[in-house]
Order: C-alpha cells, then sequence, then structure tokens
C-alpha cells in the first residue's frame, strides 16, 4: 500500500517539480536511462557545502568549463583553482578539492569510487558527502541527511528534540523512509522539497506531498521545527591589515601560509588576529590609519580588520609578501574578507589623490 508519507508520494512530486540544477540528470532523463557524471556531482556537493544553489551556480559552470573533467582539474595549477574558488569560503575545502581530484586520477584511473566506503577513504569526502554522491551519482540506496533533510524530518515527525541532540532521531526517521527504487532520485526529492516546499520561515503545506501525513503541520507547529539549541555568541578577533601601492601601481601582497584559516589563498599583509593584535607593517612606510574596518565572520568568530594604506617607492623592499603588477592582480582573486579591505583600501587612495 502507498504510505500517505512515504518515498513514493513524494518521487511523484519530483518527478514533476524537480528542480532544474547544472549538475543534476533530471528525473526524465535518468528514467530514459541518462546517467549522472559523477564529478560533476562531487564537485557540486563540495561547493554546496555550507553554500547556496544561487551562489553555487556561476562557480560550478566556471569551473566545469575550465575543467570539464575530473582528470583536468587534477592537473590544474594549485594558485589557478584557489582563485577561482574565491568568494566561495572554507579554502581549505578547495585544497581537499585538487587533493581528491589529484587521488581519484593516481589512484583510481580517473573514475570515481562507487560505494560510499570508497568514496569516504578519498580527501575532502566525509560521510555526508560519501553518501549524497553514493546515493546520486551511483543510485545506492545511503541515507542522505543535510540541513533541508533534516528540517523536513523533524516536521514530518514532529521531532521536538532541539538540533544537534536531534541528529540520531532525525537520522532514524530518514533511514525508514529511504527506498530501495530510485534512491538518487529520492534523495534530491527531499532536498528539493526542503528548499522549495518545505521552507526554513514558512513552509508551504498546502502544496506540499507530504501533507496528508505530516505530523508537525496536524500539531500546528511546522514552523517551530527544527527546534535549536541557543547557539553561543562568537567572539570577536581583531586585527591590522596593510595595503601598500608602489609607485607604478604593483600591490604588496603575500600568500597564505598552507594550514591555517584561508590557507594558501593571496591576502594583504597584516598582524594576528587577536583580541589585542599588535601593529605589524610589512616594511618602513608612511602608513595611514584610514580608520575604516572590515568586517567579516567566520564559522567561529568575528573579525575585524583595520585597515591601513601606504604609497611606496620603487626600490620598497618588503620583509613580506611581494609585489604584483596590475596586470598579475585580479582582486576576485582574493578571499572575500581580504576582497573587503581591497575595497576599503582603494576608498581610501581616491580620496587621498583627490
Ligand atoms: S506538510 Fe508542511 S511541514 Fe510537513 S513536510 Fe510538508 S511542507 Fe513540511
Amino acid at each position: 500500500m502507498r504510505e500517505v508519507a512515504g518515498p513514493q508520494a513524494l518521487l511523484d512530486w519530483y518527478d514533476n517539480h524537480a528542480r532544474a540544477l547544472p549538475w543534476r540528470v533530471g528525473p526524465r532523463d535518468r528514467a530514459a536511462g541518462l546517467r549522472p557524471d559523477p564529478y560533476r556531482v562531487w564537485l557540486s556537493e563540495v561547493m554546496l557545502q555550507q553554500t547556496t544553489v544561487a551562489a553555487v551556480r556561476g562557480y560550478f559552470e566556471r569551473f566545469t568549463a575550465l575543467w570539464p573533467t575530473v582528470a583536468d582539474l587534477a592537473a590544474a595549477e594549485d594558485a589557478q583553482v584557489m582563485g577561482e574558488w574565491a568568494g566561495l569560503g572554507y579554502y581549505a575545502r578547495a585544497r581537499n578539492l585538487l587533493k581528491c581530484a589529484r587521488a581519484v586520477v593516481a589512484d583510481h584511473g580517473g573514475c570515481f569510487p562507487d560505494t560510499r566506503d570508497g568514496l569516504m577513504a578519498l580527501p575532502g569526502i566525509g560521510p555526508y558527502t560519501a553518501a549524497a554522491i553514493a546515493a546520486i551519482a551511483f543510485d545506492r540506496a545511503e541515507v542522505v541527511v543535510d540541513g533541508n533533510v533534516e528540517r523536513v524530518m523533524a516536521r514530518l515527525r514532529d521531532i521536538r528534540t532541539p538540533l544537534p541532540a536531534a541528529k540520531p532521531e532525525i537520522r532514524e526517521a530518514a533511514t525508514r523512509l529511504t527506498p530501495d527504487a530510485r534512491p538518487g532520485d529520492y534523495a534530491q526529492a527531499v532536498m528539493d522539497l526542503g528548499a522549495t516546499v518545505c521552507t526554513p520561515r514558512s513552509p508551504a503545506c498546502g502544496i506540499c506531498p507530504w501533507m496528508g501525513g505530516c505530523a508537525a503541520r496536524k500539531a500546528g507547529v511546522a514552523a517551530d521545527l527544527p527546534a535549536k539549541a541557543p547557539r553561543k555568541a562568537k567572539p570577536l578577533r581583531l586585527g591590522h591589515a596593510y595595503v601598500a601601492r608602489r609607485s607604478d601601481g604593483a600591490w604588496l601582497l603575500e600568500r597564505r601560509a598552507e594550514s591555517g584559516l584561508l590557507g594558501g589563498m593571496l591576502g594583504w599583509p597584516g598582524s594576528d588576529w587577536t583580541e589585542t593584535p599588535e601593529p605589524a607593517p610589512p616594511l618602513d612606510a608612511a602608513w595611514h590609519d584610514t580608520g575604516a574596518e572590515a568586517r567579516h565572520t567566520f564559522t567561529h568568530f568575528h573579525l575585524r580588520l583595520r585597515v591601513h594604506v601606504a604609497e611606496v617607492a620603487p626600490d620598497a623592499a618588503p620583509a613580506r609578501g611581494q609585489f604584483l603588477s596590475p596586470a598579475a592582480f585580479r582582486p576576485s582573486d582574493l578571499p572575500t574578507v581580504m576582497r573587503k579591505v581591497f575595497d576599503l583600501a582603494r576608498g581610501a587612495f581616491d580620496t587621498e589623490g583627490q
């Protein structure tokens, strides 16, 4: 018998309402025998971690135009990949992306493993991503639980335990629902339902294929779930960033150490980021404190970077970093926080020049 809130009801809905996504093979094509390219599924899943579909689309299209196969990406220059990744955040992921592509080529002949365990053995692929790729690319009946799925399950089963403590209960509910037939479509269907119908603030229960069996809707608490434990306030860290422009227009930049936050990315030289940072100009110059602060929030802290600028002579010899000519410097290669610094610095140079 068909359950009111079972997988088949959702798959029927998905057949008509699936989102068209650049990395996706839609239900009609899939039924016709078309299979997704595991490389594109993997790339999209890595990009989508902690980021929205809208933000990822452009990056995904650029990456797949530059590197259409995993072998192309494996052969890419690190700096170019890091530059193209800039703005997506979580830069350790870009480094792991390259490591993973190279491992797939070196150890698996350019083909992604087709099981969850095989995928999890690759760099940068955790349990969620492995399950998602195994389900979507290889139609394995894996349980895929992302933020959207958590929300849908918590509502469907009226799970009121706050997150994260509710995770095991939610996972159990998701496991019971995951079907053996069309698991790849099913995984994407739950994600789509969460993204388009069972949305965080105002779930559109009236058009939901699971309306008839949804416990939270019946109890009138859908919009309040999932419950969340109160968040701890993030600490504030401070720092100084130094933007030097040479008289020929070159900018003083520094590639950050591979390990640590924004590892391997280009940035402006500066101080450590602490509660009481010491000034740390990278060269002797008539530094002007602009008074402006670039504000940015990382996963574990808020950051305010005080922006200092200086015009320097052609023979300036920095203790750190190197000058990049205007032709070699693309502001879009900078991670977001460094781009904010640049925007503020540029404003200060413009004002000074008036
Ligand atoms: S009925 Fe409403 S709350 Fe329940 S799953 Fe559907 S959209 Fe979400």
